[in-house]
């Protein structure tokens, strides 16, 4: 491919899921061009774990394999976990979910962010990548469109794909509105070394401040992801190694027994956005730019993979059909497809972030249904459920 030329898809963002998109729809046989404000830092196995990991379920991971993708993160320090035990902190209401529920020989598996980044970035042979380069502006034609970046380099597609993330330039340049609240909630992550091994169990305790999750990582440490409203956030931050040790001890319920070392932590806000519409003619929104998830459930990126296989199946569609990657009626199979199951858990997680955040005695007395195994109605259980399958049922190619 050369540089300026037409492209059939323009991809601003290259985090997990632009990346992983880019080289879908590059290995379908689109030209495709990548834009990228940063380059990712390479993959470096001898250095500590990445902050930022995350939990992938089944069917994004079927995604990455398909891709050729799943080979090179499998290869390097991944963490499967067979069992997620979830338990209130005021309640005796536990549930603790198998891998044999769904029949396969892990729920999932922990990786670090920027592993999957890596992975993805190297399979890039086939995309023209811009980088570092930032999209300055967007005209939209009725053909085609044209990405203007700060580098004063232009780029035309017949499709610009918005993958940048919350704050996405494509979605504000076109004028799709979002709802959405900050949970005036943070999450404090970091690797921690707990007294008792992990058991290759994903460990989550409610409390009403927000819940504290362990997840194995390979090294026997855990990924810790404990979310607090920000007055407490705000405290945990200025404690010092052993005070804040001692207080995740408590928090977590002495599950692991104690917490004997963390030696590096950061916090992220949270907050809940949903665009109004994925797609324009000549426009589509993915990942994050579309749906930012509270991540009590792990979710995030598992969506905006989930995406990524139905923009594709959209895309080859459309092809078969004739019509051009930008084709408004191809891009909204790929948003049939894709919205309602976004705003499932959406609503799934907000609902249980509301329901521990209230003081109200009424949803106080919910929350063990919220949690108990035995309701078919748990919202946990379905979540840990969706977690756990993915979008199986889907027919997208990619996820067969
Ligand atoms: C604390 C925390 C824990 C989480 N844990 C999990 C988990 O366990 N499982 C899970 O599935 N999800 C989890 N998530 C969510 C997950 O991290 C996100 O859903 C995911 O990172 C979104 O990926 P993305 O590629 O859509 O966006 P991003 O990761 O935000 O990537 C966007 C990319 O676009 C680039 N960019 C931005 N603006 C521009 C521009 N104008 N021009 C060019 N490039 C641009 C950025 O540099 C970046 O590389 C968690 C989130 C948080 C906050």
């Amino acid at each position: 491919m050369k540089r300026n030329a037409r492209y059939d898809v323009a991809i601003v963002g290259g985090g997990m899921v632009g990346a992983v998109a880019a080289v879908a729809l590059g290995q379908a046989g689109f030209d495709v061009a990548l834009v990228e404000a940063k380059a990712p830092a390479a993959f470096d196995p001898a250095a500590d774990f990445d902050l930022r990991q995350s939990a992938i379920a089944p069917g994004p991971r079927r995604l990455l394999d398909n891709l050729g993708l799943w080979a090179r993160v499998a290869d390097s320090r991944i963490c499967a976990f067979t069992g997620m035990k979830v338990w209130d902190a005021g309640h005796e209401a536990r549930l603790f979910l198998e891998h044999t529920a769904i029949g396969l020989p892990e729920l999932g598996h922990i990786v670090e962010n920027g592993l999957v980044v890596d992975a993805a970035w190297q399979a890039l042979d086939t995309v023209d990548v811009f980088c570092p380069a930032m999209l300055a502006g967007l005209d939209i034609h009725e053909a085609f469109v044209t990405l203007h970046l700060d580098d004063e380099t232009e780029v035309t597609a017949s499709l610009v794909v918005g993958a940048e993330g919350a704050n996405s330039a494509v979605r504000d340049a076109v004028g799709i509105g979002t709802t959405g609240w900050s949970y005036d909630q943070r999450c404090t992550v970091g690797a921690v070394t707990t007294e008792r091994h992990h058991q290759h169990i994903a460990w989550q305790r409610f409390t009403e401040t927000g819940p504290v999750a362990f997840l194995p990582l390979s090294d026997g440490r855990c990924s810790l992801a404990w979310h607090a409203d920000d007055a407490l956030a705000a405290e945990l931050a200025d404690l010092d190694h052993d005070a804040f040790c001692a207080r995740l001890t408590e928090a977590s319920g002495g599950v692991l027994g104690r917490i004997e070392r963390m030696d590096t932590r950061a916090a992220f806000p949270l907050k809940l956005m949903h665009a109004e519409r994925y797609v324009e003619p000549r426009v589509a929104l993915i990942g994050d730019a579309a749906h930012v998830v509270h991540p009590m459930a792990g979710q995030g990126v598992n969506l905006g993979l989930l995406d990524v296989a139905e923009l594709v199946e959209a895309l080859e569609t459309g092809r078969e059909a004739g019509a051009d990657a930008g084709a408004l009626t191809y891009l909204r199979r790929y948003q049939r497809a894709r919205m309602s199951d976004n705003l499932a858990m959406l609503a799934a997680t907000d609902g249980l972030k509301r329901l521990y955040g209230s003081a109200n005695p009424v949803l106080r007395r919910l929350r063990g249904l919220a949690i108990s195994g035995a309701s078919a109605l748990s919202p946990v259980r379905q979540i840990m459920l969706h977690q756990a399958v993915g979008l199986s049922d889907s027919g997208a190619r990619l996820l067969r």
